[in-house]
């Protein structure tokens, strides 16, 4: 399939925000990116994303299937959000380290980052929840299947 613009891209994000938590695979694969969770790979090996062997347009995304749910969940929104933001950038494949850093720049990382968070922990579902008292970073963390660690830094309460 060909890849849909950003502006499509970010469209169907949105659709699939109505729920929480965002059912991030489903989502991948409504932007024509297919999941895979790679048994063997060692602790420090997070993700890759590459185009899918048929060569039709789109991309592949892998993650590690030994870490965390949570954690997992924070990879493949990564992976998508490299896809989303710059594909041109994904040559033969990027693969992300433990710290979900590839050989591309730290800004392109972070603006992976960036977009990722913003898929799993979408601004105004956390507000409404914000408004009703709700700020345990646990609670929330628990409800958007995060991190502790990812919503902590989401509300700007990291240590
Ligand atoms: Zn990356």
């Amino acid at each position: 399939m060909k890849m849909m613009n950003i502006s499509d891209a970010l469209n169907v994000i949105k659709a699939h925000q109505a729920k929480i938590p965002v059912q991030v695979i489903d989502l991948a694969n409504e932007l024509g990116l297919k999941v895979y969770e790679v048994p063997n790979w060692p602790d420090d090996l997070s993700g890759m994303v590459r185009k899918n062997v048929e060569a039709t347009g789109g991309f592949d995304i892998f993650v590690n299937q030994t870490h965390a749910e949570t954690r997992r969940r924070f990879t493949i929104a990564h992976e998508i959000a490299h896809v989303v933001l710059h594909p041109h950038l994904i040559g033969d494949g990027i693969t992300d380290d433990a710290l979900l850093r590839s050989g591309l720049s730290n800004d392109v990382e972070a603006q992976a980052n960036r977009l990722a968070a913003d898929i799993l922990m979408p601004r105004e579902a956390l507000n409404s929840r914000l408004k009703m008292g709700i700020n345990s970073v646990y609670v929330l963390a628990t409800e958007f299947k995060v991190s502790d660690q990812a919503m902590a830094i989401r509300l700007g309460v990291a240590q």
